[in-house]
């Protein structure tokens, strides 16, 4: 490529004297527009939506990430399911990488909750209000007038009006959505931190989408820190093709191109969220928006020539000039991706709701208790993954053995683990041998949850 290249040394977004440079992308059509907006749309009726859907009264997904207390698609999940949370942390790093190596960022331009509301909510109202980029660009030089003041006006007010929703919506996630409208109507001062909350998401949410914008994907994001060493040159990222475009020159009418097919017009830098050139290669700022593909596709239409001279293809497809297509390598990947998904899934779904143990307490084998009679003492832990506080009931299966819990009677309550102790004691006289099987029952309430075979340690006879 005959480009200089300067680019290597700083972001797009800041200029050489440090500053930011502020995007003015232009506004976009295309067929990978319309399908990410189409999209968006789902992904968007997903979120806002899904706090106000309950299953037999519990809402369908509950991250309350302060009391350690979570709801997915319906069922429990609390400190007591630390394993599974690792489990799903491994599962999910995993699966990123594989996924990233083959599909590349494809995540960031069509499902990130940062692109999907920067790019199809509020980059679409700035349109809407304050024009296409050349009219942006006029109206943020222009002085401060009343048509200026309007439009900025209602512009951040309609952003700060979207931020609140999005603020609402997280603390929804958190909370549940009856606590939110609990939040919300009664008076700050009865529940101070719940509407403290709400506000400083809601200011959050409209300083990273009204000016921190592509600077969150560049700077914050973790993922996109990372593509450096996720990506390879297998990997399907979005692409110029420079073995086709180069090398570039201007369009000329009616004259036989016997130059690359670039004609140099910029409309994928001019539509660019993240400002940069994607004819300069993959970058850390490309997040995968798709943009450029519809902006090239328009001009190579307007000129004649192929379409596709930015897509989705790999480096190393676009070198060799060979066209996408699933190799072993996609299929092996996927694969373990499915196998991966399936595995947590599934330890989702069959967790069961109660999980009891029962164990002989350490220590003594029995002890002597008065009217002649053997004790044995055991350790019985429940681990309750229900909506409800869990009464339990223990019975064995011996006419001579009585059941004596130790304290109070046994209530798990909802989500979480207890333990408690209790004896079983039996009369001397009835002891026939040093070691006598049981089959303990547990109830929950008058439900059978467990049957534990054990076994009762007696003197030798
Ligand atoms: S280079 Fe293309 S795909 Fe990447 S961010 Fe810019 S417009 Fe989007
Ligand atoms: S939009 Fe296409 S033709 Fe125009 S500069 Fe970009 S790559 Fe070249």
């Amino acid at each position: 490529m005959n480009e200089p290249e300067d680019f290597r040394d700083h972001i797009s977004t800041v200029n050489e004297a440090g500053k930011r440079v502020w995007i003015y992308p232009k506004q976009q059509k295309g067929k990978f527009y319309t399908a990410r907006t189409i999209v968006s749309w789902f992904l968007l009726l997903f979120l806002f939506g899904t706090p106000f859907i309950k299953i037999s009264g519990h809402p369908l997904l509950m991250l309350n990430v302060i009391e350690r207390r979570f709801i997915i698609f319906g069922l429990a999940f609390g400190p007591q399911d630390f394993y599974l949370f690792v489990l799903a942390t491994i599962t999910i790093v995993i699966f990123v990488v594989l996924f990233t190596a083959i599909y590349g960022r494809i995540f960031c331009g069509w499902i990130c909750p940062q692109t999907v509301f920067l790019e199809m909510v509020y980059r679409k109202i700035e349109y809407w209000i304050e024009g296409d980029s050349a009219n942006q660009r006029a109206l943020d030089k222009a002085p401060m007038d009343s048509k200026k003041f309007f439009k900025k006006t209602s512009k951040h007010l309609i952003f700060y009006g979207i931020a609140f929703l999005i603020g609402n919506t997280l603390i929804a996630y958190i909370v549940g959505i009856d606590k939110l409208f609990d939040i919300v109507s009664h008076s700050p001062s009865q529940n101070l931190s719940g509407f403290i909350s709400v506000i400083v998401f809601s200011i959050l949410f409209y300083i990273i989408f009204a000016k921190f914008r592509e600077q969150a994907c560049i700077i914050v994001c973790p993922y996109g820190r990372l593509q450096g060493v996720l990506l390879d040159p297998n990997s399907v990222v979005v692409a110029y093709d420079y073995v086709r475009g180069e090398p570039r020159g201007k369009f000329v009418k009616e004259e036989k191109r016997e130059i690359g097919d670039c004609i140099n017009c910029s409309l994928c830098v001019a539509v660019c969220p993240t400002g940069i050139d994607i004819r300069n290669g993959t970058q850390l700022e490309c997040v995968n928006c798709t943009s450029c593909i519809d902006a090239c596709d328009s001009i190579m239409e307007k000129v004649s020539l192929p379409k596709g001279l930015i897509r989705y293809a790999s480096m190393k497809g676009i070198k060799d000039k060979i066209k996408f297509k699933i190799t072993p390598r996609i299929i092996a990947y996927s694969s373990i991706l499915l196998i991966l998904l399936s595995v947590l899934i599934t330890m989702l779904f069959i967790r069961s709701d109660l999980d009891v143990n029962i164990l002989r307490a350490p220590g003594k084998v029995y002890q002597e208790q008065p009217e002649n009679k053997i004790s044995n003492l055991y350790n019985i832990q429940v681990v309750n993954n229900t909506f409800e506080n869990m009464p339990l009931n223990i019975k064995v299966n011996n006419s001579d053995a009585e059941i004596k819990i130790i304290g109070k009677d046994i209530v798990i309550p909802l989500q979480s683990v207890g333990d408690t102790e209790f004896l079983i004691i039996l009369p001397k006289d009835k002891i026939k041998t040093a070691l006598i099987p049981l089959d303990i029952q547990v109830f929950a309430g008058e439900k059978l949850i467990k049957e534990i075979k054990t076994s009762f340690l007696a003197p030798n006879k």
